[in-house]
């Protein structure tokens, strides 16, 4: 509690309460905490998870997948459904499906399809290999919707899945898929199950919003959608045709484009009940938000409503519309992906060094025969005060410009050169120690002051750990796993181990609104942790293996009941080796081995090395292939072999 700073302080910094869900605290230790039950009565510090992991050799970056939060959002979103049903005195049910593609792993579906055994959840397939992990996965009771593209095979794999005693239903996403179906059924003897699914003419909104309206890119038009009603008639099929399905995009941050979507869908429900469309469910598609800023917002990674009053939107809207045009209330299903996985998924990241701007291992004491431009920076600095700062900044930067040119032309020498780098860095920090009492600053200096902030490097790779951070500029909640109860006293950009320039992270989610850095602490000897939070939807499968980073190390942790704050560790899936990333670009491990040794035999007939030496480098090249593909830095990384040492600090001049 150094300076009055307190644990609920980063707590509110760090805006835990607004996108944590209950689901994470920060601890009287300063360490976060995750709570299972979502109160403060059950309590594991992730940092003890973390501390035993790498006490078990493995290594990090590690991903924790907190299975019982799986459980809980399963739970969640059925009963607010039932709620929701009970409340409106609703006619019909909630039967929901998990939409594989959010998160495929099998342990991830098995933990779904468990929490959902209740509620008859059922699960989603939008490809071939969805479907086939699907088929063989999902129980009889619950619903198997069938999305995307489809091809002949996967209308047979559907009608197997029939054959099998599970409700199949394809949705039917562009007109010719109808005849493939068709033709499969009847091929293989079944009766389908259908579904259409109807391009509104709503959009929805947030990242996502053109997955509906006119211009999306599946569903059928009003057109396409009554030439599927004839065609099915004039196969005597209309009364496989049971259900209607919408999809507005994913994460729709405003509740009001949910509710004109559902309304427009259920008249078209109701329309084509009174056509004699036997339909008996009615689809809404995913886009259940999550709220990963904590802003409760409609902006775009945020969302302005709450899980029930989304219940109750649709429940509610639904009524209505079937009450206006006196048809029966359809079963409602939806296909919630990010909203059931995003919050059970957290990556754990050591920082292995910084590069700080201005630190310099250099001595930049005043000379008496040091050049004028050094004397100019070092004046500017000495003259420096609130009222011109922009004078100064100027200054400064006229006095760098000069020795570069000076430089260039051979008057001044190395040292010369950086004494004045050092010195302009250290005249830009004093101003921007300034800038809070200044009254007004010339754009310039706010934007240098804006860029000088201390980079952390993280050991992960964003491309394979965070690829929509990336791609799509989506913000995850990230803060230090411990030392809460110390006032963070910088402010740093984080920065990956690719060597690429767009491997950092540009947005953090902090109280109040996003900022360019992350307020963190010092470095010192110890091990110093990252969590990235919210990270259980889309990730997983969307990362790549760009400079050959490769799949992390994973565990998954259960709560344990018997004991206060005990978990345990139930399964530990290796992230890629070497090896592994080697051979997914065609390198095979033999052939990498055959020309090391040729190469090292020919040192030693050349005599360069000594047989012995040859044996050992190559058991050494061997070993490496065996090897995790991330950083392994000795001191921070590895606090099990206790090694210690002072931080690696990368001066920046
Ligand atoms: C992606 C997708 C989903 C999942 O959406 P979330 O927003 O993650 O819930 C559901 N249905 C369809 C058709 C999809 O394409």
């Amino acid at each position: 509690m150094a300076n009055g700073w307190s644990t609920k302080d980063s707590a509110k910094l760090y805006n835990i309460k607004g996108w944590g869900q209950n689901y994470f605290a920060v601890a009287e230790n300063g360490h976060v905490v995750y709570q299972p039950k979502r109160t403060a009565r059950q309590t594991i510090d992730i940092k003890s998870i973390v501390d035993d992991v790498v006490q078990r050799g493995i290594k990090l970056p590690v991903l924790i997948r907190f299975q019982d939060v799986l459980h809980d959002r399963v739970n969640l979103l059925n009963r607010t459904f039932r709620r929701a049903i009970e409340e409106h005195s609703y006619q019909g049910k909630y039967q929901g499906v998990y939409p594989i593609k959010v998160n495929q792993l099998r342990e991830v579906v098995e933990e779904v399809l468990e929490a959902g055994k209740p509620y008859r959840m059922g699960l989603e397939a939008g490809s071939k290999p969805e479907l086939m992990a699907v088929l063989a996965m999902n129980r009889a009771d619950g619903l198997t919707i069938v999305n995307g593209y489809k091809d002949t095979e996967m209308m047979r794999l559907a009608c197997l899945g029939l054959k099998l005693g599970k409700q199949v239903f394809v949705v039917v996403e562009k007109p010719g898929e109808l005849d493939l179906l068709l033709k499969a059924s009847r091929e293989m003897g079944v009766t389908p199950l259908i579904g259409l699914r109807t391009k509104l003419s709503s959009e929805g909104s947030g990242k996502w919003k053109t997955s509906g309206g006119h211009a999306a890119k599946f569903g059928l038009t009003t057109p396409e959608l009554l030439g599927a009603i004839n065609l099915l008639k004039a196969e005597g099929a209309l009364d496989c045709l049971k259900l209607l399905h919408f999809h507005i995009g994913s994460q729709i941050t405003d509740i009001q484009a949910i509710q004109d979507a559902v309304k427009e869908a259920t008249r078209i429900y109701a329309k084509m009940r009174k056509m004699g469309v036997p339909l008996e469910f009615l689809d809404c598609g995913g886009g259940l938000g999550v709220d990963y800023d904590g802003t409760k917002t409609s902006t775009d990674h945020s969302m302005n409503y709450t899980l029930e009053e989304y219940a109750r939107g649709l429940v509610y809207s639904i009524q209505t519309v079937c009450g206006q045009e006196k048809v029966p209330e359809p079963n409602i299903v939806t296909e919630s992906g990010r909203s059931t996985a995003a919050h059970h998924a957290m990556l754990v990241v050591n920082i292995f060094g910084s590069i700080e701007t201005g630190a310099a291992p250099i001595n930049v004491d005043e000379t008496p025969d040091e050049h004028v431009v050094v004397k100019e920076i070092r004046d500017a600095i000495r003259g420096l005060n609130v009222e011109d700062i922009g004078e100064s900044y100027h200054d400064g930067l006229r006095w760098l410009e000069e020795a570069n040119s000076l430089f260039r032309l051979g008057y001044i020498d190395l040292e010369q050169k950086a004494k004045a780098e050092t010195l302009f860095w250290r005249l830009c920090l004093e101003i921007r120690r300034l800038l809070p009492q200044a009254e007004s600053v010339p754009e310039d200096v706010q934007h240098m002051a804006h860029t000088l902030h201390d980079q952390y490097l993280v050991n992960f790779s964003l491309f394979q750990s965070l690829p929509d951070s990336w791609a799509i500029n989506h913000m995850f909640p990230i803060l230090p796993l411990h030392r809460l109860d110390e006032q963070p006293t910088r402010e740093a950009g984080l920065v990956d181990i690719t060597c690429d320039s767009d491997g950092k992270v540009d947005q953090y989610v902090l109280s109040g609104r996003p900022r360019e850095t992350l307020p963190v602490h010092d470095l010192n000897s110890d091990p110093y942790y990252l969590g990235i939070f919210l990270m259980g939807a889309y990730q997983a499968t969307m990362g790549d293996i760009h400079n050959l980073f490769g799949r992390v190390n994973e565990v998954h942790v259960f709560e344990d009941e018997e004991e206060p704050g005990g978990y345990y560790v139930e399964e530990v899936i290796r992230g890629q080796t070497v090896r592994d990333v080697l051979d997914d670009t065609q390198y095979s491990e033999y052939e990498l081995v055959k020309m090391v040794r040729t190469a090292l035999d020919a040192q030693v007939k050349a005599g360069t090395i000594k047989p012995r030496e040859g044996v050992d480098l190559l058991d050494y090249y061997e070993s490496v292939l065996r090897q995790y593909t991330y950083i392994d830095h000795g001191p921070r990384a590895a606090v099990a072999s206790g090694a210690q040492s002072e931080p690696d600090t990368v001066p920046l001049t």
